[in-house]
């Protein structure tokens, strides 16, 4: 796909990370996925593969990024920060990180992902197990439907639940009929 018009004056049609020229492609910061141009950086195929692989043995590639992290674009600046803290372990990395200084926002936005990823909503049953969407369950004991006046007796099997994306203490799925939430830790994953 050919680079906006912006991006190509922007990046003045080179990698705005190494600067190589040939096979660009825009890619969005994560975790921004859209197609806003200030997300995205305009990258060559050989730091994109990397990238996507989350590869970053190609050291003495990756020393670009010294000079990357003073771009001017947010976007550039952030994703070399995210990259150069994959390389911690070199002195030149730390040292750029460092002199970079980035704002806050900017740090935000480049630990941003980090976040993400730890705070996970993961769903367990009443042992531990990790529970997904569709799974069968069965109830560990007597529930109240509520609204109703049904009490489900334990060992009632709930087929295709549902996780509540947003709380790993609860899960939807249908009993006598009706679809309830049911607390994870008055189920047992069905084998
Ligand atoms: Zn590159």
């Amino acid at each position: 796909m050919a680079l906006h018009t912006q991006l190509q004056e922007r990046s003045n049609n080179t990698c705005e990370l190494c600067g190589n020229q040939g096979n660009l492609s825009a890619y969005a910061v994560p975790p921004k996925t859209d197609d806003r141009i200030e997300d995205q950086v305009v990258l060559c195929s050989t730091c994109f593969t990397q990238i996507q692989a989350a590869d970053y043995s190609d050291v003495h590639h990756w020393r670009c990024l010294e000079g990357s992290i003073w771009s001017e674009v947010p976007a550039v600046k952030v994703l070399s920060y995210k990259l150069l803290s994959n390389l911690s372990n070199e002195e030149w990395a730390r040292d750029a990180m460092e002199a970079a200084a980035l704002d806050e926002s900017f740090l935000t936005w480049a630990n941003a992902e980090k976040e993400l990823e730890a705070g996970k909503v993961i769903h367990k049953d009443s042992y531990g197990v990790v529970l997904a969407s569709g799974d069968t369950v069965v109830l560990t004991q007597n529930l109240n439907v509520k609204g109703t006046n049904y009490i489900a007796p334990k060992g009632t099997i709930v087929r295709k639940i549902k996780l509540v994306a947003d709380n790993a203490e609860q899960v939807e799925g249908k009993i006598n009929g009706d679809t309830i939430v049911i607390l994870t830790k008055f189920i047992r994953k069905s084998v």
